[in-house]
């Protein structure tokens, strides 16, 4: 088991936290549209400020090349900043002179963010002079990024072998519910796979074919599977250099005992747009000049059966163009499903999660993830280069603690306590904020 932020006494200490603050912005106002992602951080950042740690967040936003300040992380610190009801310092740049001097300034349960990482090209190099810079602030470093977790740059792996290291707890959560469904599932456990990408979810089905009961296949990549057994599929979606490998995915499928379901039946169009008339057909039979674009009514019924009878359930992927009223009913139909049964559920990010969201039926949802990428990777049997890096419990690697880390961490332990007064403005503030990530947490318990 990894270590967590409990396994680790914080008190005093300087806490890199490598967090997914990556918000959506307006692209006409630059204002953060959907504060999600730092909701969901609260949790981690409230406990590190309440045991008296000095906390350094530093995340990436965008993908900037090189300095752009319209992706500079101020708006999020002061963001946070009214969300924790106490002041949220910043620093202009990330491992520079301003984040250096107000990460020595810092005292404890005080909140420092950094510059946005990726400001600095040496991040995603995982650059080593980078990780030393960003290690050499901080006594300890915390990984609660699970949406990036599956890169290996700086601030999510590099950094985590030069300092004592633990998960955050939305880190911890996600690792436990993943893990949790790949080695104890609870039968029968069904996945359901849709979406356009097929390269993505290759690796997805052929791990899955090793641990689910049933695999349902719906959206663009079914098309795939239509034509390598034979189908006519029409102008639909189809990846002409996986036709072999889906076939040979099918017969894996059998083989290992495992049903693998394709839609009977589509919704299609004969173009690409929301307002394309839909006519249905069997999904072996589309006619030349039409594209598939929703599972049809008896395929909702079929994949309805089984999520009824299901123990536990993975999604991923939408079954339909969903962006588009029209096709949205096969993918709406199966969030409906999926929110009404009493298997563990599990939605994978991505555009799964913005379409359950969009069919109302998040609330019903065992788990949502808060890494596509990342949790697709999982499902596939890969060990994240972020999560990699964390010690196990009892297992504390040696980390290298260079000229340059140590003076830093000297400085730290000999600094002053905070505040009685600064301590108790942080314990008056903790209801509201506990509150308010409960009221928009997209993770629960059934
Ligand atoms: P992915 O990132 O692979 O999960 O793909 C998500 C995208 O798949 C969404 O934007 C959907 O609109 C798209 N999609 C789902 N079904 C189809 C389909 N039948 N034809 C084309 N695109 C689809």
């Amino acid at each position: 088991m990894k270590k967590t932020i409990k396994d680790i006494e914080v008190k005093g200490k300087k806490i890199l936290l490598r967090l997914d603050l990556n918000v959506p912005l307006n692209k006409e106002t630059g204002e953060i549209s959907d504060d999600t992602r730092i909701m969901e951080s609260l949790s981690t950042i409230n406990y590190l400020c309440e045991n008296g740690a000095r906390v350094l967040i530093c995340s990436h936003l965008g993908r900037p090349e090189g300095i752009d300040k319209k992706y500079s992380l101020k708006p999020v610190a002061e963001k946070l900043e009214k969300i924790l009801k106490h002041k949220v310092f910043f620093a202009e740049d990330t491992v520079g002179k301003d984040a250096k001097t107000k990460s020595k300034e810092l005292c404890d349960g005080e909140v420092l963010v950094l510059e946005n990482l990726r400001f600095d090209k040496r991040e995603e190099e995982n650059d080593e002079g980078f990780c030393k810079e960003l290690a050499s602030l901080a006594d300890i470093y915390v990984n609660d990024a699970f949406g990036t977790a599956h890169r290996k740059h700086a601030s999510t792996y590099g950094v985590a072998n030069l300092l004592p290291n633990a998960v955050g707890f939305l880190m911890g959560k996600e690792l436990k519910v993943i893990n949790g469904i790949l080695d104890n599932p609870k039968r029968p456990f069904v996945a359901i796979l849709g979406g356009a990408k097929i390269k993505d979810k290759i690796p997805v089905i052929e791990n899955l074919i090793l641990k689910a009961d049933t695999i349902l296949i719906g959206g663009g990549m079914s098309y795939t599977f239509k034509k390598a057994l034979g189908g006519n599929v029409g102008k639909s979606l189809v990846d002409e250099e996986k036709l072999e490998l889906a076939k040979s995915l099918i017969e894996k499928a059998k083989a290992n005992n495992v049903e693998l379901v394709l839609p009977v039946d589509t919704v299609c169009a004969l173009d690409f747009s929301s307002e394309a008339k839909s006519k249905k057909f069997s999904a072996e039979q589309i006619p030349d000049e039409y594209m598939g674009m929703d599972i049809g009514k008896k395929t909702i019924k079929i994949f309805k059966k089984y999520i009824k009878k299901a123990g536990t359930i993975v999604w991923n992927g939408p079954l339909g163009v969903f962006e588009f009223d029209k096709f949205a009913k096969g993918t709406n139909k199966i969030a409906k499903a999926i929110s009404k049964t009493k298997a563990f559920t599990f939605i994978g990010g991505g555009d799964s999660a913005s379409a359950i969201i969009k069919s109302g039926y998040a609330k019903e949802v065992n788990h949502i993830s808060t890494g596509g990428g990342a949790s697709l990777n999982m499902l596939e049997g890969k060990v994240l280069p972020g999560v990699e890096a964390i010690d196990e419990v009892g297992q504390e690697k040696k980390f290298v603690k260079d000229k340059n880390t140590s003076k830093t961490a000297k400085k730290s332990t000999s600094k002053k306590p905070a505040t009685k007064k600064s301590t108790a403005k942080k314990t008056t503030t903790k209801k509201s904020t506990t509150k308010k990530t409960n009221s928009k947490k997209t993770v629960k318990e059934k």
